[in-house]
Parts: structure tokens; sequence; C-alpha cells
């Protein structure tokens, strides 16, 4: 069975992310998305407020397993029983770390393999860290995330703003 772990902080989902799963969904039989707690990243959002609001968005795909990891990533795919990382590349800029994590995994587990998707032209400059930034700033999240997380989203910017 081809089973595949798509790793990362989601702090929040965006549509960059469900596009890369989407896309993930259909090449394997079972994909596990896994929330990292990351909390050298400083995560806006607590773990089980990631995890709550990528099962929400991705509610519609059956079969998709929605978890958490501690540790190395290549162990939780063991554990898994998959063989597989997935992960996104947008532009030039996330090359030269995904190649450092894919070949550090690599020699860490040599039957792993990382496989990259490219998500949609129109995602391809998304990330949390920017879209958190246009929350900052009172933009429109419309186009860039779930409307309950752009909600929730909003909420907090407000609440840590105080
Ligand atoms: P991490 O802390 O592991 O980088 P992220 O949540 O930032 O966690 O990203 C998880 C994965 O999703 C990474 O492979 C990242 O490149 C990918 N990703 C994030 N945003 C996008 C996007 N807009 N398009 C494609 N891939 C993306």
């Amino acid at each position: 069975m081809k089973i595949a772990v798509y790793p990362g902080t989601f702090d929040p989902i965006t549509h960059g992310h469900s596009d890369i799963i989407r896309r993930g969904f259909r090449m394997f039989e079972r994909l596990i998305v896994a929330v990292a707690p990351n909390p050298s990243k400083h995560p806006l959002f607590n773990l089980e407020e990631r995890l709550e609001m990528v099962g929400l968005v991705t509610q519609d795909i059956p079969n998709l397993e929605v978890t958490t990891f501690d540790g190395l990533l290549v162990d939780f795919v063991h554990k898994s029983g998959a063989h597989a990382i997935l992960r996104g590349l947008r532009a030039i800029s996330d090359f030269e770390h995904e190649f450092q994590m894919a070949l550090i995994n690599r020699k860490l587990a040599e039957s792993v393999e990382t496989v990259f998707l490219m998500p949609s032209e129109e995602y391809s400059y998304l990330s949390s860290t920017i879209i958190k930034d246009v929350a900052n700033h009172g933009g429109s999240l419309k186009e860039f995330v779930h409307p309950e997380v752009a909600r929730r989203l909003q909420e907090r910017i407000r609440s840590v703003k105080g």
C-alpha cells in the first residue's frame, strides 16, 4: 500500500497546504497529515487548534488521517507504515531547505523517499507567515484560507493585540 506522510507546522493551514493535500491524495492510497508541535517556531495557534483547523478544512476528503507527531519524522514515517514524505515546493526559495531535509532524512532512513509537489501557481506565493502578516494588518484573507480559518485568525490577532 502506498502511504505518505505530509508533515508541517500548519500555523494555520492555507489553500496552498490544501492544494498539496488534494494532489497528494490522488497519488497515494493513504495520506497522513502530520502536524508538528514545532515550539521553536512559536506558533500563533497551539497544536490542538492547528489539528482542528486541518481537520475542518479537509473534512470532505475521505480516509485522510490528521494527526500529530513528536521526535524524528522518519521514525513516525516508519511507525505509520509509510514509505514517502510529501512536501510542497513553492518558489526557488523553498528549495535549499527542502533539499537539505530530504537528504538528511534519506541518510537517516534509506527506504523513505521524499516526494515534492508544486501547488497551483495561484498559491505558489502563499505561506502561513505571509497570511499572518496580512491578517495582522487587517487585509482580506478570503482568497488564501478557509473562511473559518480566516475568522479564527482575525480573532486571534485581535486578542494578541489586546
Ligand atoms: P514547515 O514548518 O514544515 O515548513 P509548513 O506548514 O510551513 O511547515 O509547510 C509544510 C509543507 O507545506 C512544506 O513542504 C511547505 O513547503 C508546504 N507548503 C506550505 N505552503 C505552501 C504553498 N502555498 N504551496 C505549496 N506548498 C506549501
